[in-house]
């Protein structure tokens, strides 16, 4: 039988956890054969919520949970951890100023990414989902010195996702014909969704599309999508925030073609994840910032050799540039 592998979810208590935690759990985010070691880890506040749903696991005897543990404890969280998927955060409160906001979260990435510096296995792999992603990744990676920093990525695949189901319903097309789309910079609305190099079945969605539609509804839909869905749903997205990121990991253990959707058509697909950047693309190296990308043996790669036209690379610069001013900020503020 194969060996259990340690999954630590932080913010465990919260919405996106319970989408999270039945699914991991089931063996959908590393496959049907791979024994789970559960730790949740929450603060001192949502660790009874944590509590119930460890109950509610127990209650659907799963036959890949090995075991849960619910801890408010950051060595007990990460001690041998391979997988961390880290979702709690600090939500902007009224009146929280932008440095403020930063600064709640640096005092919770920067413990949690000395935690797993101690404690994680070699091969850790982490995602981080709670907001500002990147830079919250960020300030992880600058506190696990002897880890990788290429373990430590933010989630753009929810980004990724979404603009996949705009322009396949636009195109009225399936999104399994749809390869090619890529998310640069920012989990914010400055982020640009890139569909450039992108293909339906082999036809350039340049041809398909126009440019007014691109730029006055698909690229503002998909980076304002989050408050789209608040506004229909009265709440934030939840299910598919947790898909995004079984998708991410998933991928990121078993390769871009691992999955339904991971298909590589002619070298021409691959996925969008925040990364460290390697100096790619005018990405100044150091930053986390969203990529195309895919994953082989294990790692992502980034997918090398794209013209970047002038209409992208202003997009690009912009987000980028407000990375920057996030990287300066918590620099300034002695984070990172
Ligand atoms: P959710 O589970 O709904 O969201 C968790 C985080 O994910 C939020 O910061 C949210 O950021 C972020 N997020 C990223 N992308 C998305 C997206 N597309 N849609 C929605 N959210 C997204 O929040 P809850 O408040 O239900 O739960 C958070 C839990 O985390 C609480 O139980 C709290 O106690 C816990 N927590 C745990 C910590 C720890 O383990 N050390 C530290 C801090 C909190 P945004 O708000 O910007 O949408």
């Amino acid at each position: 039988a194969a060996k259990p592998v340690t999954v630590t979810l932080t913010g465990a208590g919260g919405q996106i956890g319970y989408a999270l935690l039945f699914r991991i759990a089931s063996g959908q985010l590393l496959g049907p054969d791979v024994p789970i070691r559960l730790r949740m880890l929450e603060i001192p506040s949502g660790a009874a919520a944590a509590a119930g749903t460890a109950l509610e696991l127990q209650d659907c005897a799963f036959p890949l949970l090995h075991s849960v543990d619910v801890t408010t404890d950051l060595a007990e969280a990460f001690d041998g951890t391979n997988v961390a998927l880290l979702v709690g955060s600090r939500p902007r409160g009224p009146g929280m100023e932008r440095g403020d906001l930063l600064q709640a979260n640096g005092t919770i990435f920067g413990p949690q990414g000395a935690a797993i510096n101690e404690g994680a296995a070699d091969d850790v792999r982490v995602v981080v989902v709670g907001n500002p992603a990147n830079t919250n990744a960020l300030i992880a990676a600058a506190h696990a010195p002897d880890v990788p920093s290429d373990r430590f990525t933010a989630l753009t695949r929810l980004d990724h996702n979404r603009a996949l189901g705009l322009l396949a319903a636009h195109l009225e097309l399936p999104v399994g014909q749809l390869s090619g789309v890529t998310i640069w910079g920012n989990h914010s609305a400055t982020q640009y969704p890139d569909v450039f190099h992108a293909q339906a079945n082999g036809t350039p969605i340049t041809d398909l599309v126009d440019e007014a539609w691109l730029q006055n509804e698909f690229i503002p839909r998909v980076a304002k999508r989050g408050a789209e869905i608040i506004a229909v749903r009265g709440g934030s997205s939840v299910a598919s925030a947790a898909n995004a990121t079984i998708d991410h990991m998933r991928q990121w253990v078993g390769g871009t073609g691992s999955g339904r959707d991971g298909s590589d058509r002619d070298g021409v697909d691959w996925t969008s994840a925040a990364v460290v950047s390697d100096g790619s693309y005018g990405v100044p190296a150091g930053l986390v910032s969203s990529f195309p990308v895919r994953s082989v043996n294990g790692c992502w790669e980034i997918v090398q050799g794209l013209a970047i036209e002038e209409f992208s690379r202003v997009r690009i610069d912009a987000s980028v540039a407000e990375l920057i001013e996030e990287r300066d900020a918590v620099r300034a503020l002695g984070l990172i």
